[in-house]
């Protein structure tokens, strides 16, 4: 049996059961229930926070996982990437408020910088060698420069409307982002037989959507 670890409720959660219906793994889902297995396919599903899904790879509490390719980036884990899977596009940008004179990243030195990706915008900075303030916090982001906590921002944006809501204007893209299958590198045999299987099938899936 293999485990697999999805995310629980969340903007990868609906693409992440669909790719595995799409397979032919059949599961009965309850919101309630934080483990299901398959009654057709030797695969256990369970329920997580996407941020957790990476550890729990690299620990062996789940074998294989779906994440997004932001937050195993972020937190140090994409040796444990296996496959692109071709949703939950985004990417990770850097904002800024509409009437700000920003011309290019110089404009960023020295300035305090709003995120909950500080690894990724980091290296970013560090490659661009600009110096400035990272602050990060876990969530409302977008918020931070209208309450005087950041003069930017960096975060995760699909269609721009949420930072245009907000009134800010998106400057410099800073990581391009999409789900991916995730395993743990010390797989039995046996799993590993039921993981190449399940890729089997995946590659069937993205062959017939092409
Ligand atoms: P959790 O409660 O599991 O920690 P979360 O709030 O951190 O959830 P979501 O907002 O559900 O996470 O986003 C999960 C992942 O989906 C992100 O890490 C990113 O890869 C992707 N994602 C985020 N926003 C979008 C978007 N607007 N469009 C497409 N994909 C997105
Ligand atoms: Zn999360």
């Amino acid at each position: 049996m293999l485990r697999l670890a999805i995310q629980k409720s969340g903007r990868l959660s609906e693409d992440s059961l669909k790719l595995i219906r799409e397979c032919g793994i059949s599961f009965i889902t309850s919101s309630l229930k934080l483990k299901t297995e398959s009654t057709n396919f030797p695969l256990e599903i369970l329920y997580l926070r996407d941020d957790d899904i990476p550890g729990y790879v690299a620990d062996g509490v789940a074998d294989i996982g779906i994440v997004g390719e932001n937050v195993l980036v972020e937190e140090g884990m994409q040796h444990l990437a296996v496959e692109q899977l071709g949703f939950s596009k985004c990417r990770l940008s850097l904002a800024v408020p509409k009437g700000d004179p920003y011309e290019d990243i110089s404009d960023l030195q020295g300035k305090n910088i709003a995120t909950s990706y500080p690894n990724l915008l980091q290296s970013y900075l560090d490659e661009k060698g600009v110096q400035a303030h990272i602050h990060t916090i876990s969530g409302s982001v977008e918020i931070a420069p209208s309450i005087g906590l950041a003069d930017a921002i960096c975060d995760i944006v699909s269609s721009g409307s949420t930072l245009i809501s907000n009134g800010l204007r998106e400057v410099e893209r800073v990581f391009k982002s999409q789900a991916v299958l995730i395993a743990n590198g010390g797989l039995n045999a046996e799993k590993q037989e039921i993981l190449n299987k399940l890729l089997f099938r995946i590659h069937a899936v993205q062959r017939a959507q092409k």
